[in-house]
């Protein structure tokens, strides 16, 4: 039976569903409220590259820079992860959007900009057929359907500096839960001559702007943007937390990307497993359309794929957003010490600690 599909929100996840749906066969329409899609760029876009591929984007015309690893600071502790081989493309979230709105639009998907879709819309769309809710972490489709509360958001500011990075293929991630609770400062090299400057905390725990000046006044960073202005700056806010449930089956409802809240707690990463749903959100569609296969189908599907890895980055996070300087400086010195540093440069996955876990008592910590 073929019914019309309605994806709310015109994102990363949104477009790729729509892609999807193309390719098999559907025509659904993507409604944004936005008139120009992707800007303001408030999120950065760092991807691993096993994560990036599986998506199926063609990001060749995006990608800025690649990174082979991650220093880590905690108070004055250091560990610094570097594979030989690069694991992350660092992505132009505008180009990004684009690719993905070129590909969404090429399988015949239809994209409708600057319309703002709310109460009595989604209703009758919900009547009509399939909704797709992708409208980013705070969705007007999950709160209009009733879907639970995610709980706990991150708020974030972020800035992009014309300056060369100290090492150009290395994040920086600075752990301090008095200045950043609960997530951490960070720096990203963008391009060889672009570094991007942010901070994360849990909302309710202080001011994101506040917290970005402290970090931009650290020895680390005023070392290197020196007086410089930025070029670029602007807050958001990131999900920490799936919600409990994801499919209305009765109302006929999914939710996919931030508005499920589909992201890693650790990092506030959303766009491979938001991305991944997507495509699993797309596919249970279809089989709903053609043999009648439950929607909720979807939601079975993910959390057996990526349920366990969410929620352990959700412990992760839980775990260091309790530890003061002293505890967070001491766990870093004591992965040193295990050749942890050299382990996860070997066998790290951004996306996936059960696998890093899987590995390490397959391999052994130090060969
Ligand atoms: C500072 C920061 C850094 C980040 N860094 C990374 C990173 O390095 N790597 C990574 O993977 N992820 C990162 N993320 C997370 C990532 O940006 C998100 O997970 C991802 O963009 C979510 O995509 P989405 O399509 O679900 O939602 P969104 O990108 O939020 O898209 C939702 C869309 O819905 C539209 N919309 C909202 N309401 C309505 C409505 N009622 N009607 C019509 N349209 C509507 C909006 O205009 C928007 O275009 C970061 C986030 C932040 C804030």
């Amino acid at each position: 039976m073929r019914f019309p599909i309605s994806i709310v929100g015109a994102g990363t996840a949104g477009l790729i569903a729509a892609r999807r749906l193309g390719e098999l066969g559907f025509s659904p329409t993507v409604y944004d409220q936005k008139r120009v899609l992707g800007v303001p760029v408030r999120a950065s876009g760092i991807l691993s590259l096993s994560g990036i591929t599986r998506l199926g984007i063609d990001y060749s015309g995006c990608e800025t820079n690649r990174l082979h690893g991650a220093k880590i600071y905690a108070g004055r502790s250091v560990l610094r992860i570097r594979s030989k081989s690069p694991m992350a493309v660092v992505l132009d979230r505008k180009k990004l959007s684009d690719a993905c709105y070129d590909q969404a639009q090429a399988s015949g998907a239809k994209v409708v900009t600057g319309k703002r879709l709310t109460g009595h819309a989604l209703d009758e769309l919900a009547g009509r057929g399939v909704v797709v809710g992708a409208d980013g972490a705070v969705s007007s489709v999950a709160r209009h359907f009733g879907f639970g509360e995610i709980g706990r958001f991150a708020v974030t500011y972020k800035a992009e500096y014309e300056v060369e990075a100290s090492e150009s293929g290395m994040v920086e991630l600075f752990f301090d839960n008095r200045n950043y609770p609960g997530l951490f400062g960070w720096t990203c090299p963008n391009r060889k001559d672009l570094l991007e400057v942010g901070v994360g905390l849990y909302s309710g725990n202080g001011n994101a702007r506040a917290a970005f000046d402290r970090l931009i006044k650290t020895e680390q960073i005023a070392s290197v943007i020196g007086s410089r202005r930025p070029v670029d700056h602007g807050a958001s806010m990131i999900p920490m937390r799936m919600r409990k449930s994801i499919v209305d089956e009765g109302r006929r409802v999914v939710l996919i990307g931030d508005a499920a809240g589909q992201v890693k707690a650790t990092t506030g990463g959303g766009i491979i497993f938001g991305g991944s749903a997507a495509l699993m959100a797309a596919n249970a569609i279809a089989r709903n359309a053609d043999d009648g296969t439950a929607l909720s189908d979807y939601e079975r599907e993910f959390r057996r794929a990526y349920g366990l890895d969410l929620s352990m980055h959700y412990m992760i996070n839980k775990v260091y957003s309790s530890l003061g300087t002293k505890g967070m400086e001491k766990i870093v010195s004591v992965m040193n010490l295990l050749g942890l540093d050299r382990f996860l440069s070997a066998y790290g996955d951004m996306d996936r600690p059960s696998l890093i876990l899987k590995r390490f008592f397959l391999r052994g910590l130090i060969r």
